[in-house]
């Protein structure tokens, strides 16, 4: 009875923070693997259809970011290229490569954790709304919430980055 009641209380916003946790949960996979700590879902109508970790290092491919791998894996497996009726978590605000790949892919709604502005703090930079920059100058934009799990997104991030400076 009592999780009857709790469903009722805000589904969106618990599904969100299941599937970010998700998300965080690959970032820390990426880092086991070796390679850098962001990770990505990709879900369609309640159901995660695919995930993706970074894996530039073992892929030896420095543009296989969470994000825009997880769209050429996606893709190219089902076929699908128009992301409308999808919903993107991602750990880390989508990077302006991995921005202008969800606009190509014309996806329906982003959620990411941790901004590029905390990404960057832990270097000492300022960082910038990359991904608002790039949908705001786009044709296509999707529905964004941010922030979401962002402690827990930048503890993954914080301690991977404290060992191994970013170029
Ligand atoms: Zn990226």
């Amino acid at each position: 009875m009592q999780g009857e009641n709790e469903e009722k209380m805000d589904p969106i916003l618990k599904s969100d923070e299941e599937w970010m946790r998700r998300a965080i949960h690959l970032s820390q996979a990426a880092v086991e693997h070796g390679n850098e700590p962001f990770g990505a879902v990709l879900v369609k109508d309640g159901t995660m259809v695919f995930e993706n970790e970074n894996q530039i290092y073992t892929a030896h491919d420095p543009s296989f970011h969470g994000e825009a791998g997880l769209i050429r894996r996606f893709c190219e497996e089902t076929g699908v290229t128009d992301l409308r009726e999808y919903t993107m978590y991602s750990s880390c605000e989508p990077c302006f490569m991995c921005s202008g790949a969800l606009v190509w892919a014309r996806l329906g709604r982003l959620v990411y954790a941790a901004g590029n502005r905390d990404l960057e703090a832990l270097f000492g930079r300022e960082g910038c709304d990359c991904s608002r920059l790039v949908f705001e100058h786009s044709a296509h934009s999707p529905e964004v919430t941010a922030g979401v799990l962002r402690e827990e997104s930048l503890r993954v991030l914080r301690a991977y980055f404290s060992e191994h400076p970013k170029g």
